[in-house]
């Protein structure tokens, strides 16, 4: 059955995947963002730049008889970027999410999905490279990352109140690191997967790469195409509370730079810049519950992930070494 779907962030790198899925399942797709996609024009039905921190653009956002609304828009990037801008991530996000539910409610949208983070889990659960995977309930006690961790966890409650309050169905996805084509790669947000594979696109066979801590921490990464699919699974199942969407391959950056250098062809070398930020020491995505509700989880192997994504962000960093002002555009 067609449905009208709202895709908020739909000029970044997940919410552009998603509507390119919607579209491909044969919805009518609204985007909105304050910007348009950077690599490829958007396949939304109609694609409207709008700020969500503004109340008003979120009712015109969700204007119009939308079925289900996917809230991807925050402002967020890697682990330089958010632990370097608390107030103006905690602000910005807020915003947009309180609006957004509102906005949404009102215009009697049927669902609405929230993606969330696993930045909202305890730090303390989080100390040892060898962590326990994460289970939904470990968000409680409250110890969340500071700024972009806060503001989610926050936003999660908003969530359940709208349900507990008004019967409002709300959805919500904690994401664990997200990678694949078409995603930032350079300029202060991109994410691990991105910058190391920028990284070694750069250096020589024999060369040397910035790696920030002692490389030890550890983390688990998802290809963008499982990410898309759980959006989907997860919106169109019955449950309310909060949901992992992550894989529980468990790598050491020290490991993600081997793998790509190793896909790259190249021998490369690691320099630990130990005062470079790193986030926790570990973490992983307990799939437990996941696998409970909807029978399903991320399948994609990170090497297999990782192959096209690095051929991807090489073939831009090359065009960019070739036409600099045409790879900047
Ligand atoms: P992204 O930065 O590529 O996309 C977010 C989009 O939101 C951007 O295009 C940005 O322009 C837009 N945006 C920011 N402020 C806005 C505003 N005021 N009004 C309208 N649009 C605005 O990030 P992404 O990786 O696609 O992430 C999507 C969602 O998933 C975010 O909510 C993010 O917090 C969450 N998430 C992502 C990851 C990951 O690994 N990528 C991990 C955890 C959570």
């Amino acid at each position: 059955m067609q449905k009208r779907i709202l895709v908020t962030g739909a000029g970044g790198f997940i919410g552009h995947h998603l509507v390119k899925r919607l579209k491909a399942d044969g919805h009518w797709v609204r985007g909105v963002d304050v910007k348009y996609p950077e690599y490829e024009a958007s396949s939304a039905d109609q694609m409207e730049i709008l700020d969500l921190r503004k109340a008003e653009n979120c009712l015109l956002a969700t204007r119009g008889g939308i079925d289900e609304v996917y809230n991807l828009a925050a402002d967020m990037g890697g682990i330089g970027y958010i632990t370097a801008n608390h107030a103006d991530i905690s602000r910005n996000n807020i915003l947009i999410n309180a609006h957004m539910l509102e906005a949404a409610r009102q215009n009697g949208v049927k669902r609405f999905l929230f993606s969330s983070s696993a930045c909202v889990y305890a730090q303390g659960k989080q100390k040892d490279p060898e962590v326990r995977p994460l289970k939904e309930e470990d968000a409680m006690p409250a110890d969340p990352e500071p700024g972009y961790g806060w503001e989610k966890l926050f936003a999660e409650e908003l969530c359940r109140y709208y349900y507990k309050d008004f019967g409002f169905e709300t959805r919500i996805v904690r994401f664990h690191n997200v990678y694949g084509p078409l995603g930032t790669y350079d300029g202060g947000k991109e994410k691990a997967p991105a910058a190391i594979s920028r990284k070694v696109s750069l250096a020589h066979d024999g060369g040397e790469i910035e790696v920030w801590g002692d490389g030890e921490q550890t983390r688990s990464f998802m290809y963008v195409d499982d990410c898309v699919e759980g959006l989907i699974r997860i919106m169109a199942s019955d449950y309310r509370d909060a949901l992992n969407l992550g894989t529980d391959e468990l790598v050491t950056i020290n490991g993600l730079v081997d793998m790509i250098a190793r896909i790259a062809g190249k021998r490369i070398s690691k320099r630990h810049n130990l005062s470079g930020p790193q986030g926790v020491r570990g973490r992983n995505s307990d799939n437990t519950l996941l696998r409970k509700v909807l029978g399903w989880e991320p399948s994609i192997h990170l090497e297999e992930g990782l192959a096209v994504t690095y051929r991807w962000i090489e073939s831009r960093v090359s065009k960019s070494v070739r036409e600099p002002a045409m790879a900047s555009r």
